[in-house]
């Protein structure tokens, strides 16, 4: 056992890495040979390890089973061209990550654990990461409590921890979107700001309803009119109108704060583009439509980065889109692509050097 800066680091006696290739994996599915492990008990963190992948042992009555005081995160390393192991914009999610620890009454992760434990996971694991074209290694860091006693209140012990899925490319056919009146994902004064795993939960019924009518993902509206935008899915949606670039603001504490939404208004606004930040009415995209505006629709997330949107119905007005015809989308995404895999200068630090 090696132990630096206090992770303990006990490798796998058999790896799997040449087991399947790693072209064309599923998102999601095949785990990398190590993953870390850290236990928060009497108010601080201990038992920080990187280990092999393996099954958790856990008590029928841990807390997080019960009540959901869980969070995560998604984050991608690449391979440039020249074959060095990046990581996109981490700190933005070990900040994120903290905030959703925060408002769950959970423990904050410290940043020798998030982002010090990541790098040496993903070192150890770097022959992992796809050397293909549009692959990645995706990070699942993650938190929960641990205690073994039914009660609702804060747990005194937690666990965190981080796994790496090798991911293929992630292709996102342009998308049929069905507005959503009835459920909603988040009010203010809520959890919608927070990466916690209850607001996942709480959504799949009215994607399912959503996919029983034959559309991909619902968009999400506000909880009082069911007349301003939130996100699609699990993606931040943007409207461009014209060369106006529109997303929904993040003051009501509603939406989740993208690291993609961020790069993608920082490219946006170099491409020249108005970009607004402000509550967007429904009404408005479908007076533009209406008017006969040139109107772009897309989600953007880590997993797909920009997403299209062809179809988005709204009661019974259904707008369609030619996306083969967009302008904005399509140069927005290359030009994210291209930063998020070391083929673009990197003019604003976002790449991390394992
Ligand atoms: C993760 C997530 C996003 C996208 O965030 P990125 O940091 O861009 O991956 C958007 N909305 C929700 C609800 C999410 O969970």
């Amino acid at each position: 056992m090696v132990v630096t800066h206090n992770i303990a680091v006990t490798k796998t006696e058999r790896s799997k890495l040449n087991d399947f290739p790693l072209e064309n994996l599923p998102f999601g599915k095949y785990f990398t040979d190590h993953m870390l492990e850290a236990d928060f008990e009497n108010g601080e963190w201990k038992n920080i390890e990187i280990k092999p992948y393996q099954p958790l042992l856990l008590s029928p009555s841990l807390a997080a089973l019960h009540y959901g005081q869980a969070i995560f995160e998604g984050i991608k390393a690449y391979k440039d061209p020249t074959g060095n192991a990046f990581i996109f914009r981490p700190y933005d999610n070990f900040k994120r990550f903290n905030v959703s620890a925060e408002r769950m009454q959970m423990p904050t992760v410290p940043e020798e654990i998030f982002i010090e434990g990541m790098r040496r996971l993903i070192e150890l694991d770097s022959n992992w990461i796809p050397a293909y074209e549009n692959h990645s290694l995706y990070i699942r860091p993650f938190l929960f409590s641990s205690d073994e006693m039914i009660g609702v209140r804060p747990s005194e012990t937690y666990k965190f921890m981080i796994i790496l899925s090798p991911t293929g490319p992630y292709y996102a056919a342009p998308m049929r979107i069905y507005v959503e009146e009835k459920y909603t994902r988040a009010a203010p004064g809520g959890i919608g700001f927070a990466k916690a795993a209850g607001n996942y939960a709480g959504s799949m019924l009215a994607t399912a309803e959503a996919k029983k009518q034959g559309y991909d993902q619902v968009l999400w509206t506000d909880a009082f009119e069911h007349k301003y935008v939130q996100e699609i899915g699990t993606m931040n949606v943007f409207f461009v109108i014209g060369d106006t670039v529109l997303t929904p603001d993040l003051e009501s504490e509603t939406i989740l704060s993208g690291v993609t939404r961020d790069t993608a208004l920082t490219i946006v606004k170099e491409m020249g583009l108005n970009v607004e930040e402000r509550p967007v009415h429904i009404d408005e995209i479908i007076n533009a439509y209406k008017s006969g505006k040139a109107v772009e629709v897309f989600g953007t997330g880590t997993a797909a980065t920009i997403a299209m949107i062809r179809e988005l119905k709204y009661q019974d007005f259904v707008m369609k889109f030619d996306t083969d015809k967009w302008k904005i989308a399509p140069e927005l995404k290359r030009r994210l692509d291209a930063v998020r895999t070391g083929n673009a200068e990197d003019k604003h630090g976002w790449m991390f050097k394992i």
